[in-house]
């Protein structure tokens, strides 16, 4: 069956909740094992002191180790991405964060796409560098031969461990090729080494890029984004192979970052509208797009949609190869300058003034003074985020609804 015929049910035994059609919320810390030899066996497990049994399912025993919420909603994410496993956290940048801390050691070497989200780049930036772990970046318009030399360069191309990358970037859609960093991987792992490729599919995912398929290792997710998709709820998640997912998971046992039961329960209530609301605001998307394109004081659009007509010949090939829609994220340059743009945004009434993405109400912000506020002025050209720029997530309201409402601001914009 297809994913979005299993989120309502996938995973769940009713009999096991007194008849609920609805898993419960667990909300407890402990569970009561019903004999010390079970619990004993529990823990075996838990902790790696022996293999799972043929048939044996790791029991529940302390919910930061696991919980039915988490687990089943574990489950049912794996079917998205057709992972083996996956791990839920209490945010995206704890998801993040721990798959950065498990695969790389002092000493290591990073490689990554610029921009990727201001937390990671935080991240990776403060936090590994404090812990001696060095990074180096590549823009989407870089090519293989560019970003080897930047890795020979460092003089440290034989610690390369992980790869971390974003795409489509945040706020441009600028197209990251997956293939090309598979390759990238491959040159740098040996027999003794291995490289992990991650990819952060906030943007796209679940629904319309599956990095898992085209040889990347990990999978990331701000699941406060498309998959909560109500605003209400911060949380992560990560997928990959059993292998892999064993060590995220034995770092968030540790690190105590897995999300709460109550987390667990609300992206289950949300994954079962998944797809309705994604292609609901893909399809609003495609209207808002072609508008903003036509209307005299908007200057340029970024938006996936139009890759096929106006993309270069590599962009046009990532685009037809990695997606299987344009998405709902359009970013476009207000004629003027912050000025004009902040009129726009000021003038608002539908849509509201706030950044994050991929919920129900559509949403606009200026990516130079909010979300990328930190990035560097001569990287900020570079990826063309100008004092112009305005960055639309577009959601389930009535298309009609969404263009009267930007027409109506844009027009008081100047
Ligand atoms: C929001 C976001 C994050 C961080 O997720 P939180 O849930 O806010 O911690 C990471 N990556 C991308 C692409 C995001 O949009």
């Amino acid at each position: 069956m297809k994913p979005e015929s299993l989120m309502m049910s996938y995973g769940y035994k009713p009999a096991l909740s007194e008849g609920a059609i609805k898993c419960p919320i667990f909300q407890t810390s402990t569970f009561v094992f019903n004999t010390a030899e079970e619990g004993k066996a529990f823990f075996e497990v838990a902790y790696g002191i022996r293999e799972k049994g043929e048939n044996e399912e790791l029991g529940l025993i302390y919910s930061r180790l696991n919980n039915p919420d988490l687990e089943i909603l574990e489950n049912r994410l794996c079917l998205w991405d057709e992972a083996e496993d996956c791990a839920v956290f209490e945010s995206g940048m704890s998801a993040i964060s721990t798959a950065l801390m498990e695969f790389l050691s002092p000493g290591d070497l990073l490689l990554y796409s610029r921009p990727v989200y201001g937390g990671t780049d935080h991240f990776i930036n403060h936090f590994l560098k404090k812990m001696n772990i060095d990074s180096v970046g590549f823009r989407a318009d870089e090519d293989f031969d560019t970003i080897i030399a930047r890795i020979e360069a460092t003089g440290k191309a034989d610690r390369l461990r992980m790869i971390h990358i974003e795409t489509p970037a945040n706020p441009t859609n600028a197209l990251i090729d997956i293939q090309m960093c598979v390759a990238i991987k491959n040159r740098y792992t040996t027999s003794e080494t291995s490289v992990v490729l991650s990819v952060d599919n906030t943007y796209m995912g679940p629904l319309w890029q599956h990095p898992l398929k085209h040889g990347a290792d990990l999978v990331l997710y701000s699941a406060t984004k498309y998959i909560g998709g109500h605003s209400d709820v911060i949380a992560g998640a990560c997928l990959g192979s059993k292998e892999l997912m064993a060590r995220i998971k034995g770092l968030r046992t540790f690190l105590g970052n897995m999300a709460g039961p109550w987390t667990g329960w609300l992206l289950m209530r949300s994954l079962e509208t998944l797809k309705v609301r994604m292609e609901e605001q893909a399809r609003n998307a495609v209207e808002v797009a072609n508008f903003l394109r036509s209307h005299p004081k908007v200057s340029r659009v970024y938006y996936l949609g139009f890759i096929p007509e106006q993309g270069n010949e590599n962009e046009k090939r990532i685009y037809a190869e990695q997606y299987t829609s344009s998405g709902a994220m359009i970013a476009f340059d207000v004629v003027g300058g912050e000025k004009e743009a902040f009129n726009f945004l000021n003038n608002l009434k539908l849509i509201k003034l706030a950044v994050s993405l991929g919920s129900t109400e559509s949403l606009a912000e200026h990516p130079a003074t909010m979300t990328h506020a930190d990035v560097p002025q001569d990287v900020k050209e570079a990826m063309k985020i100008s004092a112009s720029l305005v960055r639309l997530s577009v959601g389930v309201e009535h298309y009609e609804d969404i263009i009267s409402d930007i027409s109506q601001a844009l027009n008081n914009a100047s």
